[in-house]
Order: structure tokens, then sequence, then C-alpha cells
């Protein structure tokens, strides 16, 4: 097991009705005036926006407000946010709504205190040292950003997604959990969501690194739950319990519980990134496509650990060689995407003809020459693996 260092210290408030504690949680972290972040309007729709107002005017925080955020979000929100912080003399961001509206809270987070150009922190020129506080009020299990200290932002001049990983300080002070508030989720959101949160925890679990038995174990542990939890919220929408289940769950896969003590992979985001962002696709429908084909490529080069993952989590019980049980469970990972009603294919995912070119020089042009770490892989590698997905 490698040195690893786990810092995880954001209080979840994990209920029913745990919104109505926004406001005390907010003064708890010092706000006195918050920037409310949301979306497209889900959060307006049910009311939840208002709930959260009522919330911090009981705790006699004042607010301003800033809407219409959209599923991969983008810079020039981004600064439009910086700006109004800065005008305004506001404390604190509360994040209303999934990974979209926090990634776009915590860009503004860490470009308030700092003098320069907030995308320098994305594209790797400097590292965030001072942030503003974020809070969160989740309305999707999916993205994990709740727990995180990570955001994703695009930006729209070359359409380049980067993702900026901190250790804490983009970590949010507060996430306000209320399982009742995914019942809303449409099918397609909440089966995206299972798959980034599986991916999420993939990510860390396809490693070399040895002994590392107790992550191995949690990570399978989390990947088992999700899974036998899955086809019951999407038979079932407003079933409580299996709602509860896969929103602690999508904390878990990405808080770094999965992936202490081990070297991580994280190819397959990269890979799906340059999707989401030239085709803007939901990220997780993107990971369904990405991920089945980049395993199948791996285990054809390294089958250790995916025969691993396929008899411990997929359940393969064979006495064949390492290949053919990665093989079954690779299939039985793709019956599991597909049974949620996931894409496994570019035309499923509804591009037909991806330019897989301009996939791959961007990818390798923002992430290196090679990527990933369980299978390194160059731009001969990844160009194959985008042609599996076809
Ligand atoms: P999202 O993009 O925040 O939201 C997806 C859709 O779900 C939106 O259209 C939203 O509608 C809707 N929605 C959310 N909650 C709802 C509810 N309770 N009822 C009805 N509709 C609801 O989803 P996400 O998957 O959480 O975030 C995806 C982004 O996170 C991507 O950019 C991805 O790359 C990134 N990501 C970040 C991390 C990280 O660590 N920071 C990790 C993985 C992925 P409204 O807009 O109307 O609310
Ligand atoms: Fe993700």
């Amino acid at each position: 097991m490698n040195n690893f260092v786990f810092w995880s210290p954001t209080k979840f408030v994990f209920g029913r009705d745990t919104e109505s504690r926004t406001g005390a949680l907010a003064r708890e972290f010092g706000g006195r005036k918050v920037l409310l972040v949301y979306g497209g309007g889900s959060v307006v729709r049910s009311g939840l926006l208002d709930r959260v107002k009522a919330s911090l005017s009981a705790s006699g925080i004042e607010w301003e407000e800033m809407g219409g955020i959209q599923p991969n979000p983008t810079d020039d929100r981004v600064y439009e946010g910086i700006e109004l912080v800065r005008s305004r003399n506001i404390d604190m961001l509360i994040a209303v709504g999934g990974g979209s509206v926090i990634d776009t809270a915590k860009g503004i987070a860490c470009g308030v205190p700092y003098e320069g150009d907030f995308w320098d922190f994305y594209c790797g020129k400097k590292i965030v040292e001072k942030a503003l506080p974020v809070g969160v009020v989740l309305t999707i299990p999916a993205a994990g950003s709740e727990g995180s200290g990570n955001s994703v932002i695009t930006k729209r001049d070359g359409l380049i997604k980067l993702s900026l990983r901190t250790e804490s300080a983009l970590r949010p002070k507060f996430a306000v959990m209320n399982p009742e508030l995914t019942f809303t989720l449409p099918p397609y959101q909440t089966a995206c969501g299972i798959v980034d949160m599986m991916v999420h925890i993939m990510e860390r679990y396809f490693t070399n690194t040895p002994d590392v038995e107790i992550t191995d174990r949690v990570a399978e542990g989390v990947l088992i739950a999700i899974m036998e939890e899955a086809p019951k919220v999407m038979c079932d929408p407003e079933n409580y319990e299996a709602r509860a289940n896969i929103m602690w769950s999508g904390t878990l896969a990405h808080n770094g519980v999965c992936g202490t003590g081990r070297a991580e992979d994280w190819s397959s985001h990269f890979i799906e990134h340059e999707i989401s962002a030239i085709y803007n696709v939901a990220h997780g429908a993107g990971l369904a496509v990405v991920v089945p084909a980049w395993m199948q490529y791996v285990a054809g080069v390294n089958p250790v650990k995916v025969a691993q993952f396929a008899r411990r989590v997929m359940g393969v019980v064979s006495q064949g060689d390492d290949k053919s049980v990665a093989a079954e469970g690779i299939k039985r990972l793709k019956d599991f995407f597909m049974s949620i009603g996931m894409p496994v294919t570019f035309k499923e995912l509804g591009i037909d003809n991806p330019d897989i070119e301009r996939l791959v020089a961007k990818l390798h042009e923002h992430k290196g020459e090679r990527i990933g770490g369980y299978v390194k892989l160059s731009a001969d590698d990844t160009i194959k693996i985008y042609e599996m997905m076809q």
C-alpha cells in the first residue's frame, strides 16, 4: 500500500427535510451573504430553491442568485459569477443542484480571490491556494462533487473540458443530501448518475499497486450495492431507501475513500471528457460507451485486475483463464448498463459519425502523450479504443 493523505472534511447532513438546515449550516461555516447557484429550472419547479431561501432568511443570511447553469458547464458562467461575487461582497457560494452547478460554484470560489484568470487552475498553470467556502444542496447523485475537491469546466473557446483536482481547497464545507429531492429525476439522468459513480470507483480500482486489499474490498462493496439498488430506483423512482443508498454511494465513490493507498487510472474519464466537450452528451452516458471498450482493450494487455473485477463484482464463476473471465465480466457490465437504459455505442449515444482523429488529437494535447495508470495508453491505443465504441 502506498503512503496516502485522506482528507474529507465535508459535513454531510443526510436525510428527509435536511434542506431546511441550509441557513444554519451556512452560518456555521461563516456565511453572511451567499450566492445561490442553480441549473436550468428543476429546483425552481420543485420548490426547493424557495425552501432554501426560506432557510437562509430564517438564519439572517442574505443572498443573490445565478441560475441557468447548463450540463457540461462552461467558463463564461464562471467569469460572470466571479464578477457578481466581487461586486456584491458575497462571502460564500451555495450550489443547489448537481455536478454542473457545484463545479461552476467551485470555479467561482477559487476565481474570486485570485488576481489572474481562473482558467490557470484548470490548465495546470497555478495551484489553488485560497477559495471562498462552498456549500451544496445536492439534487442528483452522480458526479460526487459534493464530497470531492474537484471541478470540471469546459472552455468554450476550443471546447476544452478540463478537470481541476485539489486536495482540500475546493472540498465543500457542507453538503445537504435529502434523497427525496431525487424523486423527480428523469430515468435517463438517474441512470447516467449510476454509471458515473460506478466509474469513479473503477478509475481507482484499476491499479497495479499491490496489497491494497482493504481499498479493493471497500470499492467492490460499494459497486455491488449500487448494482443491487439500481434496478429498484429505475423501477420505483420514489423508493426512499433505494434512492438513499444510491445517493450515499455517489459520495463514497468519489470522496477518496475508494482510492486510498494506490495509484489511480482516470483514462476513461479523460477519454469521455473529449466526447462530452464536443458533442455535449451527458457525462454518465458517455462513460457507459467508453468503459466497456476501455476495459476490453486493457484486458488484452493486462487482464489480472479485470478478471478480479469480473469474479468479485460481476459474479463470474469460471475455471477459465484470466482473459476469458475478464471477457465475461465485461459482457455482464455492458448488459447491466443496457438494463438501465444506457447507450454502449457512439450511435446509441446519438453520434453517427464521431470525429475520432479530432478526439484523439485533443485528448493527447490536453493530457499528454500517454494517459492512464493501469495500462498506459498512447494515441495508437486510444484511437483503437474510440474505434471499438462504434
Ligand atoms: P448535472 O449536469 O448537474 O445535471 C444533469 C441534469 O439533471 C440537468 O438537466 C438538471 O436539470 C437535471 N436534474 C438535476 N437534479 C434534478 C432533480 N432532482 N430533478 C429533476 N432534474 C434534475 O448532472 P451531474 O451528472 O451531477 O453533473 C455532470 C457534470 O459533472 C459534468 O460536467 C461532468 O463532467 C462533471 N463531473 C464532475 C466531477 C467532480 O468531481 N467535480 C466528477 C464527475 C463528473 P436542471 O439544470 O434543470 O436542474
Ligand atoms: Fe465523472
